[in-house]
Protein backbone atom coordinates (compact mmCIF):
# COMPACT_ATOMS: atom_id res chain seq x y z
CA UNK A 1 0.00 0.00 0.00
CA UNK A 2 1.35 3.30 -0.72
CA UNK A 3 1.83 6.09 1.44
CA UNK A 4 -0.99 8.04 -0.49
CA UNK A 5 -3.37 9.68 2.24
CA UNK A 6 -6.30 7.40 3.03
CA UNK A 7 -9.57 9.44 2.31
CA UNK A 8 -12.55 7.09 2.43
CA UNK A 9 -15.81 7.56 1.90
CA UNK A 10 -18.98 4.93 3.39
CA UNK A 11 -22.29 5.46 1.37
CA UNK A 12 -25.43 4.69 2.25
CA UNK A 13 -28.67 5.01 3.43
CA UNK A 14 -29.64 6.03 7.41
CA UNK A 15 -29.13 2.74 8.96
CA UNK A 16 -27.38 0.95 6.47
CA UNK A 17 -23.81 0.30 8.89
CA UNK A 18 -21.62 3.20 8.41
CA UNK A 19 -21.21 4.02 11.38
CA UNK A 20 -21.02 0.59 12.94
CA UNK A 21 -18.26 -0.20 10.08
CA UNK A 22 -16.27 2.65 10.20
CA UNK A 23 -15.91 1.75 14.48
CA UNK A 24 -14.48 -1.06 13.20
CA UNK A 25 -12.30 -0.23 9.91
CA UNK A 26 -10.62 2.88 11.50
CA UNK A 27 -8.01 0.88 13.18
CA UNK A 28 -7.26 -1.40 10.49
CA UNK A 29 -6.68 1.72 8.18
CA UNK A 30 -5.16 3.63 10.94
CA UNK A 31 -7.00 6.88 10.12
CA UNK A 32 -10.25 8.62 11.80
CA UNK A 33 -13.88 8.27 11.79
CA UNK A 34 -15.34 11.64 10.66
CA UNK A 35 -19.07 11.06 11.24
CA UNK A 36 -20.89 14.47 10.45
CA UNK A 37 -24.43 13.31 12.33
CA UNK A 38 -22.03 13.07 15.34
CA UNK A 39 -20.52 16.36 14.80
CA UNK A 40 -23.82 17.58 14.48
CA UNK A 41 -25.09 16.20 17.73
CA UNK A 42 -21.66 17.20 19.50
CA UNK A 43 -23.16 21.12 18.84
CA UNK A 44 -26.64 19.67 19.80
CA UNK A 45 -25.09 18.43 23.21
CA UNK A 46 -22.56 21.75 24.04
CA UNK A 47 -25.96 23.52 22.91
CA UNK A 48 -23.75 25.81 20.57
CA UNK A 49 -24.20 28.79 18.51
CA UNK A 50 -23.76 26.50 15.55
CA UNK A 51 -26.14 23.63 16.90
CA UNK A 52 -29.28 26.31 17.20
CA UNK A 53 -28.66 26.96 13.66
CA UNK A 54 -28.88 23.16 12.67
CA UNK A 55 -31.14 21.84 15.57
CA UNK A 56 -34.59 22.00 13.51
CA UNK A 57 -33.15 20.38 9.98
CA UNK A 58 -32.33 17.57 12.43
CA UNK A 59 -34.90 16.90 14.17
CA UNK A 60 -37.20 17.01 11.09
CA UNK A 61 -34.84 14.70 9.38
CA UNK A 62 -33.82 17.23 6.93
CA UNK A 63 -30.61 18.24 5.63
CA UNK A 64 -28.64 20.78 6.62
CA UNK A 65 -27.81 22.92 4.31
CA UNK A 66 -24.31 22.71 2.64
CA UNK A 67 -22.76 25.50 2.76
CA UNK A 68 -22.90 24.81 6.82
CA UNK A 69 -22.55 20.96 6.63
CA UNK A 70 -19.13 21.45 4.12
CA UNK A 71 -18.01 24.27 6.86
CA UNK A 72 -18.14 21.97 9.53
CA UNK A 73 -16.53 18.51 8.30
CA UNK A 74 -13.81 20.71 6.45
CA UNK A 75 -12.69 22.28 10.24
CA UNK A 76 -12.71 19.21 11.21
CA UNK A 77 -10.68 17.48 8.17
CA UNK A 78 -8.09 20.63 8.81
CA UNK A 79 -7.21 19.23 12.07
CA UNK A 80 -3.85 17.74 12.18
CA UNK A 81 -4.92 13.84 12.85
CA UNK A 82 -6.61 13.69 9.36
CA UNK A 83 -3.76 14.59 7.86
CA UNK A 84 -2.94 11.30 6.24
CA UNK A 85 -6.38 10.83 5.31
CA UNK A 86 -9.95 9.81 7.06
CA UNK A 87 -13.11 7.86 7.16
CA UNK A 88 -15.84 9.98 5.95
CA UNK A 89 -19.54 8.67 6.80
CA UNK A 90 -22.81 10.54 6.50
CA UNK A 91 -20.75 12.90 4.39
CA UNK A 92 -20.86 13.96 1.43
CA UNK A 93 -24.54 13.78 1.44
CA UNK A 94 -25.30 15.64 -1.77
CA UNK A 95 -23.94 16.57 -5.07
CA UNK A 96 -23.07 20.06 -4.12
CA UNK A 97 -21.24 18.71 -0.85
CA UNK A 98 -19.39 16.05 -3.23
CA UNK A 99 -18.08 18.76 -5.76
CA UNK A 100 -16.84 21.18 -2.46
CA UNK A 101 -14.82 17.90 -1.04
CA UNK A 102 -13.59 17.41 -4.21
CA UNK A 103 -12.48 21.28 -4.47
CA UNK A 104 -11.19 21.13 -0.96
CA UNK A 105 -8.97 17.90 -0.87
CA UNK A 106 -7.74 19.31 -4.16
CA UNK A 107 -6.34 22.31 -3.04
CA UNK A 108 -4.31 20.57 -0.19
CA UNK A 109 -3.13 18.04 -3.27
CA UNK A 110 -5.36 15.11 -1.89
CA UNK A 111 -8.29 13.29 -3.33
CA UNK A 112 -10.72 10.75 -2.04
CA UNK A 113 -9.21 7.28 -2.88
CA UNK A 114 -12.77 4.73 -2.74
CA UNK A 115 -16.36 5.23 -2.21
CA UNK A 116 -17.61 2.01 -0.36
CA UNK A 117 -21.66 2.01 -1.29
CA UNK A 118 -23.39 0.00 1.34
CA UNK A 119 -26.13 -1.67 -0.16
CA UNK A 120 -29.55 -2.52 2.14
CA UNK A 121 -33.27 -2.76 1.49
CA UNK A 122 -35.24 0.02 2.52
CA UNK A 123 -37.73 -2.42 4.96
CA UNK A 124 -34.95 -3.84 6.23
CA UNK A 125 -33.44 -0.26 7.30
CA UNK A 126 -36.46 0.88 9.04
CA UNK A 127 -36.12 -2.25 11.18
CA UNK A 128 -32.54 -1.69 12.09
CA UNK A 129 -33.39 2.44 12.90
CA UNK A 130 -36.33 1.58 14.89
CA UNK A 131 -33.93 -0.76 17.02
CA UNK A 132 -31.07 1.42 17.45
CA UNK A 133 -29.53 1.93 20.75
CA UNK A 134 -25.88 4.95 20.77
CA UNK A 135 -23.97 5.19 24.12
CA UNK A 136 -24.54 9.03 25.98
CA UNK A 137 -20.89 8.94 26.77
CA UNK A 138 -18.92 6.74 23.45
CA UNK A 139 -20.99 7.12 20.91
CA UNK A 140 -20.77 3.26 20.41
CA UNK A 141 -23.87 1.86 18.22
CA UNK A 142 -25.98 -1.23 19.30
CA UNK A 143 -29.48 -3.16 17.84
CA UNK A 144 -31.73 -4.05 20.77
CA UNK A 145 -31.91 -7.28 18.96
CA UNK A 146 -29.66 -7.41 15.81
CA UNK A 147 -26.14 -6.33 18.10
CA UNK A 148 -27.31 -5.98 21.65
CA UNK A 149 -24.93 -5.03 24.52
CA UNK A 150 -24.27 -7.95 27.38
CA UNK A 151 -26.45 -5.67 29.98
CA UNK A 152 -29.90 -4.02 28.82
CA UNK A 153 -29.56 -0.23 28.24
CA UNK A 154 -25.59 0.17 29.21
CA UNK A 155 -22.61 0.18 26.90
CA UNK A 156 -20.43 -2.92 26.51
CA UNK A 157 -17.27 -0.64 25.93
CA UNK A 158 -17.63 2.06 28.60
CA UNK A 159 -20.41 1.07 30.94
CA UNK A 160 -22.48 4.28 29.43
CA UNK A 161 -26.28 4.80 29.81
CA UNK A 162 -27.49 3.89 25.88
CA UNK A 163 -30.86 5.82 24.19
CA UNK A 164 -32.98 6.04 21.35
CA UNK A 165 -32.04 9.06 18.88
CA UNK A 166 -35.17 11.28 18.50
CA UNK A 167 -34.75 11.04 14.70
CA UNK A 168 -35.04 7.40 15.13
CA UNK A 169 -38.39 7.16 15.55
CA UNK A 170 -40.53 5.53 12.72
CA UNK A 171 -42.22 8.84 11.27
CA UNK A 172 -38.94 10.71 11.40
CA UNK A 173 -37.18 7.43 9.59
CA UNK A 174 -39.26 6.82 6.65
CA UNK A 175 -38.86 11.09 5.75
CA UNK A 176 -34.80 10.72 6.25
CA UNK A 177 -34.92 7.36 3.38
CA UNK A 178 -37.12 9.56 1.59
CA UNK A 179 -34.72 12.31 1.99
CA UNK A 180 -31.68 10.15 1.07
CA UNK A 181 -33.38 8.48 -2.42
CA UNK A 182 -34.35 12.07 -3.12
CA UNK A 183 -30.86 13.75 -2.23
CA UNK A 184 -27.86 11.05 -1.89
CA UNK A 185 -28.49 8.50 -3.86
CA UNK A 186 -27.45 10.49 -6.98
CA UNK A 187 -23.78 10.39 -5.56
CA UNK A 188 -23.93 6.36 -6.49
CA UNK A 189 -23.62 7.69 -10.14
CA UNK A 190 -21.75 10.33 -9.23
CA UNK A 191 -19.00 8.56 -7.70
CA UNK A 192 -19.58 5.52 -10.33
CA UNK A 193 -19.04 7.50 -13.83
CA UNK A 194 -15.77 8.92 -11.86
CA UNK A 195 -14.84 4.94 -11.12
CA UNK A 196 -14.58 5.17 -7.66
CA UNK A 197 -17.21 3.32 -6.33
CA UNK A 198 -17.85 -0.35 -5.10
CA UNK A 199 -21.06 -1.51 -3.95
CA UNK A 200 -20.81 -3.72 -0.64
CA UNK A 201 -23.91 -5.72 0.26
CA UNK A 202 -25.11 -4.63 3.83
CA UNK A 203 -27.83 -7.06 4.17
CA UNK A 204 -25.38 -9.44 5.74
CA UNK A 205 -24.12 -10.07 9.11
CA UNK A 206 -21.85 -7.33 11.00
CA UNK A 207 -18.72 -9.86 10.54
CA UNK A 208 -19.42 -10.44 6.32
CA UNK A 209 -19.73 -6.92 5.85
CA UNK A 210 -16.72 -5.83 7.58
CA UNK A 211 -14.91 -8.48 5.59
CA UNK A 212 -16.20 -7.54 2.58
CA UNK A 213 -15.26 -3.34 2.86
CA UNK A 214 -11.67 -4.34 3.96
CA UNK A 215 -11.41 -6.59 0.70
CA UNK A 216 -12.57 -3.42 -0.97
CA UNK A 217 -10.43 -0.55 0.27
CA UNK A 218 -7.66 -0.83 -1.68
CA UNK A 219 -6.53 2.63 -2.01
CA UNK A 220 -3.88 1.36 -5.09
CA UNK A 221 -4.03 4.52 -6.99
CA UNK A 222 -5.99 4.66 -9.89
CA UNK A 223 -9.53 2.20 -8.51
P1 LIG B 1 -27.57 8.18 9.96
O1 LIG B 1 -26.43 7.60 10.74
O2 LIG B 1 -28.87 7.59 10.39
O3 LIG B 1 -27.34 8.11 8.49
P2 LIG B 1 -26.54 10.75 10.67
O4 LIG B 1 -26.16 10.60 12.10
O5 LIG B 1 -25.47 10.63 9.66
O6 LIG B 1 -27.71 9.72 10.36
O7 LIG B 1 -27.26 12.13 10.46
C1 LIG B 1 -28.25 12.63 11.33
C2 LIG B 1 -28.80 13.94 10.80
O8 LIG B 1 -27.76 14.92 10.74
C3 LIG B 1 -29.35 13.87 9.37
O9 LIG B 1 -30.70 13.43 9.33
C4 LIG B 1 -29.21 15.34 8.94
O10 LIG B 1 -30.22 16.15 9.52
C5 LIG B 1 -27.89 15.73 9.57
N1 LIG B 1 -26.75 15.44 8.67
C6 LIG B 1 -25.75 14.53 8.88
N2 LIG B 1 -24.86 14.56 7.87
C7 LIG B 1 -25.30 15.49 6.99
C8 LIG B 1 -24.84 15.97 5.73
N3 LIG B 1 -23.71 15.48 5.15
N4 LIG B 1 -25.55 16.94 5.10
C9 LIG B 1 -26.66 17.46 5.66
N5 LIG B 1 -27.18 17.04 6.83
C10 LIG B 1 -26.51 16.06 7.50
P1 LIG C 1 -25.69 4.17 9.82
O1 LIG C 1 -24.48 4.80 10.48
O2 LIG C 1 -25.45 3.83 8.39
O3 LIG C 1 -26.93 4.99 10.03
P2 LIG C 1 -25.51 2.21 11.99
O4 LIG C 1 -24.12 1.71 11.95
O5 LIG C 1 -25.85 3.17 13.07
O6 LIG C 1 -25.95 2.78 10.54
O7 LIG C 1 -26.48 0.94 12.09
C1 LIG C 1 -27.89 1.09 12.18
C2 LIG C 1 -28.47 0.02 13.13
O8 LIG C 1 -28.36 -1.26 12.52
C3 LIG C 1 -27.74 -0.08 14.46
O9 LIG C 1 -28.68 -0.39 15.45
C4 LIG C 1 -26.75 -1.25 14.23
O10 LIG C 1 -26.46 -1.94 15.46
C5 LIG C 1 -27.52 -2.13 13.27
N1 LIG C 1 -26.66 -2.82 12.29
C6 LIG C 1 -25.54 -2.35 11.67
N2 LIG C 1 -25.05 -3.24 10.79
C7 LIG C 1 -25.88 -4.32 10.84
C8 LIG C 1 -25.90 -5.60 10.17
N3 LIG C 1 -24.99 -5.92 9.25
N4 LIG C 1 -26.91 -6.44 10.47
C9 LIG C 1 -27.86 -6.11 11.40
N5 LIG C 1 -27.89 -4.94 12.06
C10 LIG C 1 -26.91 -4.05 11.80
ZN1 LIG D 1 -20.07 3.71 25.66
Amino acid sequence: MSSEPKFIVLLGPPGAGKGTQAALLQETLGVPHVASGDLFREHLLNKTKFGRQVVTYIERGELVPDDLTTAMVMERLSQSDCQHGALLDGFPRTIGQAMALDQALSERGQRICRVLSIVVPDEVLVERLSGRRVCRSCGAVYHVIFNPPHQDGRCDRCGGELYQRDDDRPGTVRYRLKVYWEQTSPLIEYYKQRGMLTEINGDQPIEKVEEELKAAVTCDGRG
